[in-house]
C-alpha cells in the first residue's frame, strides 16, 4: 500500500509536469444500445434477451450536445453498440455534421467516437465528416486472453480484426483511444504489464481502462458466480477473479499510475466503472494520474437500458444532477477542470 502510494504521487507529479493540473470532460452520449456482438463480458451483448433495445433519436443526440456545449465541456463522446449497416453508417455521419455545427465555427464541440469495429473507409467517412477521437479498447493485448472472453469461431470476434481496426484508425488520422478491463478471469500480472507495454508501442493518444465488472446476464459473468460457489479448483483462474472491490480499485489505479509514469503526455481516463467499486473512485484515479472524465449527459429515460454491467451508477440522475454531483467530487480532491477545452495533448 504504502508503495502504492508513492506510485500515485510520482504518478500524479508527472501529469502536473506535462499536462497542468486540469481535467477534462467529454460529455458521454449513449446513443443505441442495439449490438450485432457477443462479447461474453458485456450486458448489451446481442444474445441477452432481457434488454430494452433503444436508438436514440437524432433531437435526443442534438440536445445532449447541446448540454455539453452549455455546460463548457469542450468535447462529447458518442458510445453505442457496433453496427455496421449503411443506414447507421450515414446516420452518424450526418449527427456528426450537425454536431458540429451547433458549436458554430468559433468552438466546434470535439467529437470522441467509441462505434466499434467498422471497415477502414468507414473510418475515413467519419473522419471527414468531423470526429477528431476514436476510442476502441482491445479489451486484452494477449491474444489468448481476448479469445476468452470473445466467442470463438466468429468472423467478427477476431483479434486480428480488433488490431487491424486499431491500425486503420491511427492511418485515418484519428486521435486514438484504446483501453483494457482490468481484473477479468484468467488474466495474470504478466497480462496487464504486458498491456501498457502494447499501448506505449501503439502510442496512442488517451488510454480508457478501467475495472471488468462482473454481470450475472452474460457468460462470464455466470462463470465468475460459479467460480465463488466452487472455491477450490485445480482450473487456471488467473491472478484476479476473487478480488474485493477494494483490491480492484487498487489494482486498477495502480494501472493508471504506471501508465502515466510510462506515457506522462496522453490523455488517461478516470472510467465510470471505477465509481461502481468506491463512489469517489474517478476522483482518486485523478490523483493518481488520470486526466479525463466522461460525465455521462444521456436522456435520463434512455440510459437505464445501456447497462454494460452491474450496478452502473448515476441511472436516475440527469445530465445536469451528474454535473453538480461530479464537480462536488472533483472540487473536494482539489481537482481544476478545463472548462471549453478540448484537452487534447496534440
Ligand atoms: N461497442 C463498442 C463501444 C461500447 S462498449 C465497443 O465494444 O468498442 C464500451 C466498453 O465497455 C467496452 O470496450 C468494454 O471494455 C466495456 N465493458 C463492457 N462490459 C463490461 C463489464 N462487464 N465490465 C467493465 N467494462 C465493460
Ligand atoms: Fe457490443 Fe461493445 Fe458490448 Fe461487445 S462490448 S457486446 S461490441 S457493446
Amino acid at each position: 500500500m504504502e508503495t502504492n502510494n508513492n506510485l500515485f504521487k510520482e504518478a500524479y507529479n508527472l501529469k502536473i509536469k506535462h499536462r497542468g493540473p486540469k481535467v477534462y470532460f467529454r460529455g458521454l452520449i449513449e446513443i443505441s444500445n442495439v449490438c450485432t456482438k457477443n462479447c461474453l463480458y458485456c450486458g448489451i451483448r446481442k444474445g441477452n434477451p432481457c434488454v430494452d433495445r433503444y436508438v436514440l433519436p437524432d433531437n435526443q443526440v442534438l440536445e445532449s450536445a447541446r448540454f455539453a456545449i452549455e455546460a463548457g465541456y469542450g468535447s462529447i463522446a458518442l458510445q453505442g453498440g457496433e453496427r455496421q449497416d449503411s443506414e447507421w453508417v450515414e446516420r452518424i455521419a450526418r449527427l456528426i455534421r450537425e454536431i458540429k455545427e451547433l458549436g458554430g465555427t468559433s468552438q466546434p464541440l470535439g467529437i470522441t467516437l467509441s462505434l466499434g469495429e467498422q471497415s477502414s473507409e468507414v473510418f475515413r467517412y467519419w473522419k471527414q465528416a468531423g470526429a477528431d477521437r476514436y476510442l476502441l479498447r482491445i479489451e486484452a493485448s494477449d491474444e489468448q486472453l481476448y479469445s476468452k472472453i470473445h466467442p470463438s469461431g466468429t468472423k467478427n470476434h477476431s483479434y486480428s480484426t480488433r488490431l487491424q481496426a486499431l491500425y486503420d484508425l491511427k492511418s485515418a488520422g484519428y486521435l486514438l483511444g484504446t483501453g483494457v478491463m482490468i481484473g477479468l478471469p484468467y488474466q495474470t500480472r504478466v497480462n496487464l504489464d504486458n498491456d501498457l507495454k502494447f499501448f506505449k508501442e501503439l502510442e496512442v493518444d488517451m488510454v480508457g481502462m478501467g475495472p471488468y465488472i462482473p454481470y450475472e446476464l452474460t457468460p462470464l459473468g455466470k462463470l465468475v458466480a460459479q467460480w465463488k460457489q466452487d472455491k477450490e479448483s485445480s482450473e487456471f483462474r488467473g491472478d484476479f477473479w476473487n478480488l474485493s472491490d477494494k483490491q480492484l480499485l487498487n489494482l486498477s489505479l495502480e494501472m493508471v499510475a504506471r501508465l502515466r509514469c510510462l506515457m506522462p503526455h496522453i490523455n488517461i481516463a478516470a472510467t465510470t466503472a471505477l465509481q461502481v467499486l468506491d463512489p469517489l473512485g474517478r476522483e482518486k484515479a485523478i490523483m493518481a494520474g488520470a486526466n479525463v472524465i466522461m460525465p455521462n449527459i444521456t436522456v435520463t429515460e434512455a440510459k437505464r437500458n445501456y447497462n454494460l454491467y452491474e450496478g452502473k451508477p448515476g441511472l436516475q440522475d440527469d445530465a445536469q444532477a451528474t454535473k453538480d454531483f461530479l464537480l462536488k467530487n472533483l472540487e473536494s480532491v482539489g481537482a481544476e477542470v478545463g472548462w471549453n477545452e478540448r484537452g487534447d495533448w496534440r
